[in-house]
């Protein structure tokens, strides 16, 4: 069983205090993957920051995305339906498995395979694969439903998850079985 993990595409990631001009590409290709996933019955995770003033990681980038405010609200073009397979996870450090109950969660829905996307490449998503693989995750990631910060090689970032993690690099397009263009 797979699961679609989207990290931090909140409102202070995308446009506001930590605004990534690079989150915009990622946008449509993260609608069609919801999409497909919510299709296919896939369990679906929205991992985002919700952080209390106290949070160790607030001294390295300020106050962002703190819990119940605008700015930590996901993006309006990826809305949530939560429910039973499609879960909001609140995160308080960059890893997505880390204090937050996630990983019994997910085995709880027998799910043994995560897509993980969303933002950063360097940062965010780097450690939930960690924190995946250690769990006994496999890893699949697709290049064009993430990104990192400007001026962060994109390249570099995925490598080092295919290298560190095993992760597999793919495309939303092989995800979602999209025919290849002629
Ligand atoms: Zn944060």
């Amino acid at each position: 069983m797979k699961a679609l993990i989207i990290v931090d595409m909140l409102d202070d990631f995308v446009t506001g205090s930590l605004a990534n001009p690079r989150a915009q590409r990622i946008v449509e290709p993260l609608q069609r993957l919801l999409a497909h996933a919510r299709e296919e019955g896939w369990v679906v995770v929205f991992s985002n920051d919700a952080h209390q003033a106290d949070d160790p990681e607030l001294k390295v980038w300020g106050e962002h995305a703190m819990k119940g405010t605008p700015g930590a609200q996901v993006i309006k073009e990826l809305e949530p339906k939560p429910g039973e397979r499609e879960i909001i996870s609140d995160k308080r450090g960059y890893g997505a498995f880390d204090f937050t109950g996630l990983d019994e969660q997910l085995k709880a829905l027998g799910v043994d395979e995560v897509v993980i996307t969303g933002q950063h490449t360097h940062i965010c998503v780097r450690h939930s694969s960690y924190g995946a693989l250690i769990r006994g995750y496999e890893i699949t990631i697709p290049r064009d439903a993430v990104c990192a910060f400007e001026g962060v090689d994109e390249d570099q970032a995925l490598e080092y998850l295919e290298g560190t993690y095993a992760a597999r690099i793919t495309t939303v397009d092989e995800l979602v079985g999209a025919p290849v263009a002629a």
